[in-house]
């Protein structure tokens, strides 16, 4: 495959993506895809979905899971509800994120990906060592899948996903950088964060934010690819500057309003494009 080549976050039944369709009337060559409900995780829908990829010429780079009572509300809501941290829901989510890795393999991708959830930034918090079991139970069946897992970036400073990171200690375990989570979440600013976690990086977001007035209290703003203070040009110098040649995926998240969702994903599209032209030649 060609380097850099543009992606977007798509959904079925499930997560804030757009439709396979507007992918294809975008002419974006390959999508993430949010995990389906379970009901939909069969294997004659992923027959389906595959043929439909064929269909349209588009290549499937990584699934991400998600689970039922997750909310993004706010940052507490973040802490209490999202991804593996959660103890009172742990056990449940990781056979569950089994079955996505699984039904990811029937799709025959080789990326499982997710939010994880606050990780305690002390190592010394008993939960700590828990969530570090949990990363390893879940690598584990995705490398007997022939998989790779990417955490996404947002809730913690790049020094303390690099730190988790070697906690963990598992070959398969990457990371998919998204810029504008660390401005809306306040972990840090994005650049240098892209900077520090680089070697680990195998997929990203691209998504802007704008910083809030107390960053980690309350959240940013999510707005368009290129008004936000990412720096979307310096994003992509330093993804060239590390080497990175996955594609770039395409998040804006406002389902709410498809029609605008479609439209300010198409304006990202062609500013990628021109990025891509002045930044690889
Ligand atoms: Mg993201």
């Amino acid at each position: 495959m060609e380097k850099w080549p543009i992606g977007v976050f798509t959904s079925i039944d499930a997560g804030l993506g757009v439709k396979l369709e507007v992918a294809h009337e975008l002419g974006v060559p390959t999508i993430q895809l949010h995990a389906p409900k379970k009901e939909t995780r069969t294997p004659e829908q992923a027959k389906r979905f595959l043929d439909r990829l064929k269909e349209l010429g588009i290549t499937l780079t990584a699934v991400f899971g998600g689970f039922e009572g997750e909310s993004y509300a706010d940052i507490p809501t973040v802490v209490r509800t999202v991804g593996l941290v959660p103890p009172e829901t742990r056990a449940e989510r990781l056979v569950e994120m089994k079955e996505i890795a699984d039904f990811a393999r029937v799709l025959g991708c080789d990326v499982v990906a997710l939010h994880l959830g606050f990780i305690p930034h002390d190592r010394n918090d008993p939960q700590y060592p828990e969530i570090v079991a949990v990363t390893q139970e879940l690598c584990d069946h995705c490398a007997r899948n022939g998989q790779r897992l990417h955490l996404e970036t947002g809730q913690e400073t790049a020094d303390a996903l690099l730190a988790f990171i070697q906690d963990v200690g598992r070959s398969n375990l990457f990371v998919n950088f998204d810029p504008a989570n660390m401005i809306l979440y306040g972990s840090g600013e994005p650049i240098s964060a892209l900077r520090k976690v680089g070697s680990y990086v195998r997929s990203v977001h691209c998504k802007d934010a704008k910083w809030a007035a107390n960053p980690g209290k309350e959240w940013g703003q999510e707005v368009p690819l290129g008004q936000g203070d990412v720096g979307i040009e310096q994003f992509l110098r330093t993804l060239a500057e590390l080497g990175y040649n996955g594609a770039l995926t395409i998040e804006r998240e406002i389902p709410h309003e498809p029609e605008r969702q479609k439209r300010e994903i198409g304006y990202a599209v062609q500013l990628l494009q021109d990025l891509k032209r002045q930044i690889l030649g």
